[in-house]
C-alpha cells in the first residue's frame, strides 16, 4: 500500500530528529478563554508580549491565514547530568537542563524548514507555511495535547506517557489538509503532587495553575527588574531556569538521553562556580554565551542571579568579588551585592556596605544597603 503524505511528514520528521510528530486541524484554540484569566489575574508578571500576542493566539490561521493543519512536533533534549555532585555544591550554580547546550531556537528551526522543504519537494510546491519553535503567538501545549503528543501535567510541562516531558516543542503550520488522528488520548496526573509539594516558591498555585511571578523560571529568565527580596532565599543556587517540578515527575524517570548533539552540555555550562561568573564583563558575557539560550537573561540579568545565589551560599569567600560589583555600572546588580552581603555578615561585610553608602547615588541601591546593614547590625551600632 502507497505511504500517505501524513505518513511521509512523520518518517521525515523522526528523521530530523523529533521524537513525537502529531497531526491537528488549524482550528481555533479551544482554552483561549483560560489562558486570557490567566493573564488577566496577573499570573503573567512582566511578560507583556504574552498579553500583546493574544488576538494571535484565538486562533492560529490569523498567523497564516491559508492554515489547514498545524504538524506539532517535540525534540527531546534531555542529556545524563555528569555532575549532579557539583550542583549541589552552594559555590557552585545550577542552570537548567534546556540551555546546557546550544540555543534550541536555532537548531529546531533550520529542521523545520527542512521539513517545509521536504514537504513541497511531495509535490505541493504552492504550499504555504509558517514555523514556530517555543517563541510563537501560538498555544502550542494544547494542540500538541490534541496531536496526542501527551497531556499537560500538574506541573503545566506537556508530559509523554513514554518518555516524560522533557522535550522542545515545535509546529509548521501548512496549507494542506492532512490525515487526523482523534480525539486526544486523554493522560493524567493521578493523585500525584510531586511537583506541587516540591516547588520552592510555591509557584503551582493548583494543579496546572503556574503564578509565574513566583517561579524561579521567571524570575531568572523574564524578569528583567529586581528579584522580590522575599523570594531570593528561597532560589538556593538556581542562576537560570529551574528544573526542581520535572525532575521530581515520576514519568521522568522513563526519560532517554537525547540523540541530538547541540543539546549535550558545553563546557562551563555544568555547575560553574559562582566566583568564576560574577566578575564577567559584557564581552565575555557575550562571548562565553554566544548561541546560547542563556543570553536571553543578558548580562545584568544573569549575574543578578549569580550574585543571588551568592548570598545564599553565605560565604566569606565572596566579599572581595561583592565589593566589585557594588561598583559595577548597573544598579541593578550593585542592589543584589548589597543584598547578597547582608546575607554574608560580619565585620567585612559591614565595613563594604559602610564604604559603598558613601559614595552611592542610586536610591534603590542606597535603600538595598541600607536593609544589608539593618540585617547584619539588627537593631545594635551601624559604626
Ligand atoms: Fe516551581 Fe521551579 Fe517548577 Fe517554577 S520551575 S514551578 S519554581 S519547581
Ligand atoms: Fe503530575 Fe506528579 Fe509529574 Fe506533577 S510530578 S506533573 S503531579 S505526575
Amino acid at each position: 500500500m502507497a505511504i500517505t503524505l501524513t505518513q511521509q511528514i512523520q518518517e521525515r520528521a523522526h528523521e530530523l530528529g523529533f521524537e513525537l510528530v502529531g497531526i491537528t486541524p488549524a482550528q481555533e484554540s479551544q482554552t483561549i478563554q483560560r489562558y486570557k484569566q490567566w493573564i488577566a489575574n496577573g499570573y503573567a508578571g512582566e511578560m507583556g508580549y504574552l498579553q500583546r500576542h493574544l488576538p494571535l493566539k484565538e486562533d492560529p490561521r490569523t498567523l497564516l491565514q491559508e492554515a489547514k493543519s498545524i504538524i506539532s512536533l517535540a525534540m527531546n533534549y534531555y542529556t545524563v547530568d555528569p555532575s549532579e555532585a557539583l550542583t549541589k555544591e552552594p559555590g557552585r550554580g545550577q542552570i537548567s537542563r534546556y540551555a546546557w547546550g546550544d540555543d534550541y531556537h536555532d537548531v529546531i528551526r533550520e529542521r523545520l524548514l527542512h521539513l517545509v522543504e521536504f514537504i513541497k519537494n511531495t509535490g505541493e510546491t504552492k504550499l504555504k507555511s509558517r514555523v514556530f519553535v517555543d517563541s510563537g503567538p501560538i498555544l502550542e501545549r494544547e494542540y500538541a495535547q490534541k496531536a496526542k503528543l501527551g497531556w499537560i501535567g500538574k506541573n503545566t510541562n506537556l508530559i509523554n506517557w513514554r518518555t516524560g516531558s522533557w522535550y522542545f516543542l515545535a509546529e509548521v503550520l501548512v496549507s494542506i489538509d492532512l490525515d487526523y488522528d482523534l480525539p486526544p488520548l486523554i493522560g493524567s496526573c493521578g493523585s500525584c503532587t510531586k511537583c506541587i509539594e516540591a516547588c520552592p516558591t510555591d509557584a503551582i498555585i493548583e494543579p496546572n495553575l503556574l503564578d509565574s511571578r513566583l517561579c524561579i523560571s521567571y524570575l531568572t529568565i523574564e524578569l528583567k527588574n529586581s528579584i522580590p527580596k522575599e523570594l531570593r532565599p528561597k532560589m538556593g543556587n538556581l542562576i537560570f531556569g529551574c528544573d526542581i517540578c520535572q525532575e521530581v515527575c515520576p514519568w521522568n524517570s522513563k526519560a532517554i538521553p537525547t540523540a541530538e548533539p547541540a543539546f549535550r552540555p558545553r563546557n562551563g555550562n555544568l555547575a560553574p562556580e559562582l566566583l568564576s561568573l560574577i566578575g564577567m564583563t559584557q564581552a565575555e558575557f557575550s562571548k562565553r554565551f554566544k548561541g546560547s539560550p542563556i543570553k536571553r537573561a543578558k548580562r545584568r540579568g544573569f549575574l543578578r542571579n549569580v550574585i543571588v545565589a551568592i548570598g545564599n551560599w553565605k560565604s566569606q569567600a565572596a566579599i572581595p568579588a561583592l565589593r566589585n560589583a557594588l561598583s559595577d555600572d548597573e544598579p541593578l546588580i550593585r542592589r543584589h551585592a548589597a543584598w547578597a552581603l547582608g546575607q554574608i555578615g560580619g565585620e567585612d561585610a559591614k565595613q563594604v556596605l559602610k564604604t559603598c553608602l558613601e559614595t552611592e547615588n542610586d536610591n534603590d541601591v542606597i535603600t538595598e544597603i541600607e536593609d544589608a546593614l539593618h540585617e547584619i547590625v539588627g537593631d545594635g551600632n551601624l559604626l
